[in-house]
């Protein structure tokens, strides 16, 4: 497949990037299933053939554990890829629904066509996946695409753009690299679809951009995700997994790390034990110096981390680790007991491996706390109480909610990812990649039979009367 040159991109060469894929779309080679199949093989290949590189990229941008890498980025987006593939010719099949008897004859069907242009922007905490997930269902639906990675996450960024042309037809797909400015000039070009992965804040920036050309956006973004834990819970396991969840998740750097925890007054104490207990199994006496936990990306994150720990309304909340290695990026495990709610721990998504702790008297208070937040990317709850667990799924707005377990519900392609209010716009994943990045074009089939008068003018008394 043709590679093209990839140029830093300034504000006249991102439009002739768009310019570019916009002919490339106008041939109609994206539109067919062979294309987009040979797409899809071509990023299977690349993830196959790039294993190792992958690997390396993620650990030096975030010293990420070789499993988590496999496991939460290259393995699931391999197997996007191979359910896009498989899928592809029922997904782009039109739908035949029922048409109306008053324009009897006729069929009815929604026919899923490709918007153009997409534009892709990613984050930089699940560099690989968040990337080319949406990538995946954007080519699936038929897509010319341009993915800008993110510029914090620079080993993978530079990955991207040297080995994505090698697999894929780069006059419809291109990698353009940058950081702020080129991320501007390309959000003043036209797409017809933006999905971006990130914070509320550039979301909103994006969001603007997008209105001045009317395209629709999918907005990924993050919150404050809960984590509600009844007294009647297997302890042990429900210890392993909040903490497999919060600091196997690229160390707490996750939209979907559990963010605070709230459990009963009376409860807490066993839980903290427990908790404890599975952070030591897991990363040992000195969780620095594991090699099974991600650094903290950058100096900037650390400065931000530090200064949550270092409030004073926080600082003497601590119950269990707290410690830092600035030179290694490193903050251990830390659980915090109680903070109150109007520091900037409980005000702002955390996304570090900082987890406070909240008791309430009863249960049922959790609402109270988290409906007193932005709605979140996810909301979890530990109980065997099935009444509570309803009440949980009814009462709790979230972008997902997972019962007794943290994050899992990510994997599955049958459920919509994404998030709700201030976690995020629209969604994407399995078929719903497909559907976010495919206009349903309504389609009435009719033939020259099946006149009725009483449509026409002039409208007569006696039509009127029908
Ligand atoms: P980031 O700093 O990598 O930024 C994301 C993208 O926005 C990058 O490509 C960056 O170049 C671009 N960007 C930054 N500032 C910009 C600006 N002023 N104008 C235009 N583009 C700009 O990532 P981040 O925001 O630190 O990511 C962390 C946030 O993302 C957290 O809130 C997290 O919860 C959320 N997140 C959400 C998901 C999800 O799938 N819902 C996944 C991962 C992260």
């Amino acid at each position: 497949m043709g590679k093209q040159s990839q140029r830093s991109v300034g504000e006249e060469s991102a439009g002739e990037v768009v310019m570019g894929l916009r002919e490339s779309f106008a041939s109609g080679k994206t539109r067919s299933y062979e294309w987009r199949a040979a797409q899809l093989k071509g990023i299977i290949r690349m993830i196959d053939e790039k294993e190792e590189n992958i690997m390396e990229a993620l650990e030096a941008d975030l010293s990420k554990p070789k499993l988590e890498s496999f496991v939460h980025e290259i393995s699931l987006a391999k197997s996007s890829c191979g359910l896009a593939l498989k899928e592809l010719k029922r997904w782009m099949k039109p739908e035949k629904v029922s048409s109306m008897l008053t324009a009897f004859p006729s069929s009815a069907e929604i026919v899923p066509e490709p918007l153009g242009v997409v534009l892709v922007i990613s984050a930089w905490n699940y560099p690989f996946l968040l990337s080319i997930d949406p990538v995946i269902g954007a080519i699936a639906a038929g897509n010319a695409v341009v993915l800008k990675p993110s510029e914090i996450a620079p080993s993978i960024s530079a990955l991207f753009s040297t080995i994505l042309p090698d697999y894929v037809d780069s006059s419809c797909i291109r990698v353009v690299e940058g950081s702020i400015p080129e991320t501007t000039a390309l959000l003043a070009q036209k797409f017809d679809k933006i999905i971006y992965t990130g914070n509320a804040k550039v979301g909103r920036i994006v969001m603007s951009a997008a209105a001045k050309h009317l395209t629709p956006v999918v907005l990924e973004l993050g919150g404050k995700c809960p984590v509600v834990v009844d007294s009647n819970v297997d302890l042990k396991v429900t210890s392993k997994r909040i903490v497999v969840g919060k600091w196997g998740s690229n160390n707490g750097q996750a939209c979907l790390a559990p963010d605070y925890i709230i459990t009963t007054k009376s409860f807490a104490p066993k839980l903290v034990d427990a908790l404890k207990v599975s952070i030591e199994n897991f990363y040992g006496e000195n969780p620095l110096q594991s090699e099974d936990i991600s650094r903290v990306v950058n100096s900037n994150h650390f400065a931000r981390l530090s200064s949550l720990l270092d409030d004073e309304k926080v600082s003497g909340k601590i119950i269990h680790g707290g410690q830092k290695d600035e030179k290694l990026l490193k903050i251990a495990p830390t659980l915090l007991l109680d903070v109150p709610d109007d520091s900037l721990l409980m005000q702002e998504e955390i996304f570090g491996p900082l987890l406070p702790i909240i008791t309430v008297d009863k249960l049922e208070d959790c609402f109270d706390v988290i409906n007193s937040k932005p709605k979140p990317l996810a909301a979890y709850l530990f109980s065997r109480n099935k009444k509570f667990e309803e009440r949980f799924v009814k009462t709790v707005s979230a972008g997902g909610i997972l019962i007794n377990d943290t994050t899992m519900h990510f994997a599955n392609p049958n459920l919509p990812f994404g998030g709700v209010g201030e976690s995020g716009v629209g969604s994407y994943h399995g078929k719903f990649s497909f559907d976010s990045f495919s206009h349903k074009k309504a389609v009435l089939h009719r033939s020259f039979g099946g006149e009725v008068s009483a449509r026409y003018p002039p409208y007569t008394p006696r039509k009127q009367k029908l």
